[in-house]
């Protein structure tokens, strides 16, 4: 598995994977957002956007 390194930009600290409630397209879902320990900045990658989250949505659909 790939894991990138994303620094926060005010702290200089590695955000770390957090589960994170929210809400997409009239949706709510639970999923690993990258998260600030120190300030809770979080960071959602342009790939979860577009990707990630039609994954989500069809998972739910097929239930
Ligand atoms: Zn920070």
């Amino acid at each position: 598995m790939e894991e990138k390194k994303i620094i926060c930009c005010r702290c200089n600290k590695e955000l770390k994977p957090e589960k994170t409630y929210f809400s997409y397209l009239g949706h709510s879902y639970h999923a690993d957002i990258m998260r600030c320990p120190d300030c809770g900045e979080v960071y959602i990658p342009e790939e979860l956007v577009k990707g990630r989250m039609f994954e989500v949505e069809t998972m739910l659909e097929d239930k």
